[in-house]
């Protein structure tokens, strides 16, 4: 039976390790940040989780948030352009989504892989324990982005346009923000400025909105990625709602302004990401693999919320193969690449499109989606499987044909 040894306990280490486990691999969890490390820890992300993923959780037995009530149902848009004014148009998921905050969500399920007997080493893994691991294991799946582990993979070039971040982040877990009914989140976009993401979320304190601003650097909102809340705590929050008053009405009028603050003090993060695609594995002299999943291999920024339903969805991959493979060998990687490719580059191919300013062809289909209900549907259900999103918008022909296939009129 293979033997796994898996570095990082973020969703893709986990998901791996939950995966094993259920299959009766023998796996262990190296990672640096102990379960109880994260109740005060800063702000980590905030993600959304898409159905295809909860339905992978409900697989592994560790979907331990299942009230609909605090599930969201559909992608409210905000298109914020002078002419010929704002649209505000929505689509729907077939199934729900949910977000959480990963503070509440790892530690979980790192005592769900103990509790069923999993093993997880608590250190941080330094160079110089990558060949001792290497050596341990038949298989070392490395889930952690940051540090040595990283840098044992090479950048795919190809897959990789940028430099540096595309978007100057500022993100907030918040209290003030109104639900809707049904729960939806709101994609507020103003062209010159940036996005907007609202996001209902799980937090410490029950249901808060996570608020992604994700600001282009030389735009008039790019400040909020550097302002300071602990230095200032009002003139911050002040900060905040002047902006989103002025370049994100539609989410701003949700706020009620006594209210509005941070849920705690730790919950707020600043800076960028850079879209990152690495080769998916390393051979070590002994003929042993390194293989990359999650982060690591595939580093997209948020603003479409894939990164860690992709880390899910490889997760499972590499997992079914190992249980299938007799050996791990490069045939073994070669099958993993092949399977696992046209989703995870689907949706950093997509994502970076979104980094750009728009062609005239997605302007085309924000405008026809606003007008198309089905189409709207669509594009929105698409966020469970990007590599189908990617069939019609990898080419400005392929929009013009997904526009005019869903608006027969369109097309006469
Ligand atoms: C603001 C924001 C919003 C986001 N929103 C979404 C969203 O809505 N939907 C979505 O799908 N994705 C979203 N993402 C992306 C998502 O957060 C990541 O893609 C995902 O969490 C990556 O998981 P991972 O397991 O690859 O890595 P990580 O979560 O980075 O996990 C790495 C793990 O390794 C451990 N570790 C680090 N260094 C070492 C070491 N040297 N030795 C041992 N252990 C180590 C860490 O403690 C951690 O447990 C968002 C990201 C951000 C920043």
């Amino acid at each position: 039976m293979h033997n796994v040894g898996i570095v990082g306990a973020g969703i893709a280490g986990l998901h791996l390790a939950l995966y094993l486990q259920k299959q009766g691999i023998d796996a262990v969890l190296y990672t640096d940040r102990e379960p109880g490390a994260y109740r005060d820890a800063r702000l980590l992300n905030t993600v959304a989780h898409h159905s295809t993923t909860l339905a992978r959780e409900t697989a592994l037995g560790v979907n331990h948030w299942t009230d609909p009530d605090q599930h969201y149902y559909y992608h409210d848009h905000w298109l914020n352009v002078p002419e010929p004014g704002p649209l505000n148009f929505a689509g729907s998921f077939e199934k729900p989504s949910r977000a959480l905050d990963y503070r509440i969500y790892l530690p979980r399920l790192m005592e769900d892989f103990v509790e069923r007997g999993g093993k997880i080493e608590f250190r941080r893994i330094e160079e110089k324990d990558i060949q001792p691991l290497v050596d341990r294991h038949d298989l070392l799946a490395v889930a952690v982005g940051k540090g040595p582990m990283g840098a044992m993979f090479e950048h795919d070039p190809e897959e990789t346009p940028f430099k540096a971040p595309q978007r100057q982040l500022c993100v907030g877990l918040y209290s003030g923000v109104s639900n809707t009914d049904p729960m939806n989140v709101t994609m507020s976009i103003t062209p010159g400025v940036g996005e907007l993401i609202c996001i209902p979320t799980i937090t410490f304190d029950g249901m808060g909105h996570a608020l992604l601003m994700e600001n282009l650097p030389d735009g008039p909102m790019t400040h909020l990625a550097r302002e300071s809340y602990d230095a200032d705590p009002k003139a911050f929050l002040q900060a905040v709602l002047d902006d989103l008053e002025q370049y994100h009405p539609g989410i701003y009028n949700r706020i009620e302004a006594s209210r509005f603050d941070l849920c705690q003090s730790q919950d707020i993060l600043q800076g960028g990401v850079v879209p990152t695609v690495r080769k998916p594995a390393v051979k070590f002299d002994n003929g042993k693999y390194a293989l990359a999943i999650g982060d690591v291999h595939c580093t997209v920024d948020p603003v479409n919320g894939q990164g860690a339903n992709i880390s899910s969805y490889s997760a499972f991959v590499v997992g079914e193969e190992i249980a299938r493979a007799p050996v791990l060998d490069g045939r073994f990687i070669e099958r993993v690449e092949n399977r696992r490719r046209d989703r995870v580059l689907g949706a950093a191919r997509w994502t970076n499109l979104m980094m750009q300013p728009p062609s005239q062809e997605f302007q085309m289909l924000l405008g026809a989606m606003s007008q198309n209900r089905a189409l709207c549907d669509e594009f929105t259900q698409n966020f469970n499987a990007p590599e189908d999103q990617w069939e019609h918008l990898s080419s400005p022909q392929r929009i013009r044909h997904w526009i005019g296939a869903k608006t027969p009129m369109a097309a006469e």
